[in-house]
């Protein structure tokens, strides 16, 4: 809630990704139902009637919850982690569901879904959300989105997109999973650098599935926060952007230089460049 006026003072229409782990690392009990309502609703209030996206907990793995026992996992980057943990854990997923219907019934709140990899895994989530409304009693509209982090996801958006209301992208982990080069390993840092031709595509693949289904696509990834980046994301139809907050400015000034067809031809040519680097000229030539 702290940072919500600071996200405003610098710009913010809303809130595009509100990673709910915080609420759930670093403490050795899971916090209630209760507890997440009381601070879902402060962070609403914070925003006064501007949309909040609300994440569904993406623990899991490399973010083991203290709370709770989980097995230790060769590779947890590729386990049991996102939307994979929730369904697992219908208890603590259902319980957070219930605290976001309940803000939700008062609030402008979105809900999505991480590390969706196929259909199975969206019909399940509805499945639990439906669970959620009938305990609760809450039937107000509530627009629900799945994050696309995983290649599958992109690739199949044309499927999924039937299922949603819309799509934000994941550029961290979907540049990830797409290059196979862990996040936090500075040796294959330079492979995650900028937008590669090969995520843009997925993100092209993304938008397009999107448009033809009449849902919208955001991005929540750091790709978002670079200026030149955001202008090539937003030629491939992306139209909401998540950045962190003191990155706003530039973001917003950089789009204001283009139109939407100048960022439509720069993100053609980023789509066929052959690096990150020729792709980022592609737009930086615009700015
Ligand atoms: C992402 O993967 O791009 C994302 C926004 O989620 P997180 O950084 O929390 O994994
Ligand atoms: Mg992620």
């Amino acid at each position: 809630a702290a940072d919500v006026e600071r996200a405003l003072e610098l710009g913010a229409d809303g809130v595009g990704l509100l990673r709910t782990e915080f609420l759930f690392l670093d403490r050795s009990s899971l916090p209630s139902e209760d507890e997440q309502a009381r601070t879902l609703e402060e962070i609403a209030r914070g925003l006064a009637g501007r949309p909040l996206i609300v994440r569904t907990l993406d623990a899991g793995a490399d973010k083991p919850l203290p709370g709770m026992a989980t097995e230790r996992e060769d590779n947890p980057f590729l386990g049991r982690r996102g939307i994979r943990l929730s369904l697992a854990e219908p208890d603590l997923f259902d319980a957070q569901l219930r605290a976001i219907l309940r803000v939700a019934a008062r609030h402008p709140l979105k809900v999505m879904f991480p590390m969706v990899s196929g259909l199975g895994e969206v019909e399940a989530a509805f499945a639990a959300l439906q669970r959620a409304r009938a305990d609760t009693g809450i039937d107000e509209p509530l627009e629900v989105g799945i994050m696309v982090e995983v290649p599958a996801a992109a690739l199949l958006a044309e499927r999924l997109a039937r299922l949603i209301d819309f799509f934000s992208i994941g550029t961290n982990d979907l540049a990830q999973y797409t290059m196979a080069a862990e996040r936090g390993n500075e040796r294959v840092a330079p492979l995650l650098a900028g937008p590669h031709p090969a995520v843009l595509r997925l993100v092209r693949e993304t938008a397009a599935a999107a448009e033809a289904h009449d849902r919208w696509v955001g991005v929540c990834g750091e790709l978002a926060g670079d200026p030149a980046a955001a202008l090539l994301l937003v030629g491939l139809g992306v139209r909401e952007l998540s950045v962190a907050p003191a990155l706003i400015p530039a973001v917003k000034a950089a789009l204001r230089e283009v139109t939407i067809d100048d960022a439509s031809a720069a993100a053609r040519r980023a789509l066929a460049a052959s690096s990150a680097e020729e792709a980022r000229q592609a737009a930086a030539a615009l700015l």
